[in-house]
């Protein structure tokens, strides 16, 4: 074997989370074969989806003899073809010709489920390297495998406060520096609590308190598309990370979702509702200051009914909160 894939395979086994991991792989990818475009397609595990969403894609260009690498994490969405529902069936790897040269589609499992596809771009011909290529998928599928149970909290499956952490920093510094003012448009970082949940671990008990929060977040899961930026954040509180939706949609979206809860059937004691509070993503934000925003807009649902949504710089125009002359008092990381 030769040094560069040992020092290849070394690189992917030295990553601590999965976002970087992904990376490491279309990264090894495109330094070891002559490839346009690296893609990561991760499937939506539920109902019939049409679309995938991509988080991740390395374009490669060739300057003056040398490769140049272009990263790309924002999300877009990726329709769903009859070639890709072909490799969604079968978990098979296919190669198309095209006018514009070849695209192959190598499916990853995670735990016997399809959990993404690594789609490539290439001029030419890159099954003839299609070993190297399955290696590569498997060391990143075992990898993947036990860097997930670290990142997820053991009860709901969720991305754990640590995950929220990485992926925080990560959003407010993009690899690519020139795409971060455009990946941080629309974004939003909301907070749920639940409402009187003390309450329920009272009256019913610790047990029936957890399969209140397992339900939750399972409404969360079929709800909210990417399932990458659910996180439970503590107790009875979870995080979302809305990405590129205007400020209407995000309070439909979360409106919708806080009736839903509401209208829900939960074992044991029937109806629990949740406060949101949400606060926008912005370019010289750091991480804790938007987090205090969001609880601070959490806060005021809370002393405001309960059940119900509220946004920071709402509630700042609307001169209900102030803005404090120093950073916020929320205790991070
Ligand atoms: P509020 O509407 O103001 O949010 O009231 P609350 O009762 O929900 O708030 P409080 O913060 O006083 O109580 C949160 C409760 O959540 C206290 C704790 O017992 C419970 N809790 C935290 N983590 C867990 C957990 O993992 N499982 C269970 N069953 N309960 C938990
Ligand atoms: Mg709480
Ligand atoms: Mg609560």
């Amino acid at each position: 074997m030769n040094s560069e894939i040992f020092e290849s395979i070394i690189e992917i086994t030295r990553q601590k989370d999965t976002d970087s991991l992904e990376y490491s792989l279309a990264a090894t990818l495109a330094e070891l074969i002559d490839v346009s475009e690296v893609t990561l397609l991760n499937v939506p595990f539920k109902g019939t989806p049409t679309y995938f969403t991509s988080e991740l894609r390395l374009t490669v260009s060739i300057e003056e003899g040398k490769k140049r690498y272009k990263w790309d994490n924002q999300m877009t969405n990726v329709e769903i073809d009859s070639d890709t529902e072909t490799v969604i069936a079968h978990h098979q790897p296919i190669g198309i010709e095209g006018d514009n040269g070849y695209t192959f589609y190598f499916p990853i499992v995670i735990s016997d489920e399809l959990d993404s596809i690594l789609k490539i771009s290439s001029q030419h011909d890159v099954l003839k390297q299609s070993d190297l290529i399955n290696s590569f998928i498997r060391i990143y599928q075992n990898y993947q495998v036990i860097l997930t149970e670290n990142e997820r909290d053991k009860l709901t499956g969720l991305l754990n406060r640590k995950t929220f952490e990485n992926k925080l920093n990560r959003l407010l510094k993009p690899r690519d520096e020139t795409a971060t003012t455009s990946l941080l448009s629309n974004c939003w970082l909301v907070m749920i609590d639940i409402d009187h949940f003390k309450s329920v671990n009272d009256n019913y008990g610790h047990v029936c308190g957890d399969e209140i929060l397992l339900h939750l977040s399972q409404l969360m899961k079929d709800y909210f598309i990417n399932n990458n930026l659910l996180f439970r954040f503590g107790g009875e509180e979870f995080v979302i990370i809305l990405e590129h939706m205007p400020m209407e949609v995000a309070i439909a979206t979360l409106q919708h979702f806080r009736h839903l809860v509401s209208e829900f059937n939960f074992p044991f004691v029937g109806h629990v509702t949740i406060s949101l509070g949400f606060s926008q993503f912005c370019i010289d934000d750091f991480p804790p200051s938007i987090l205090d925003q969001a609880d601070k807009a959490l806060y005021y649902a809370k002393q405001h009914g309960r059940n119900c949504l509220y946004n920071y710089e709402q509630l700042i125009i609307e001169g209900k909160l102030t803005i404090p002359q120093e950073n916020g008092s929320v205790e991070l990381f």
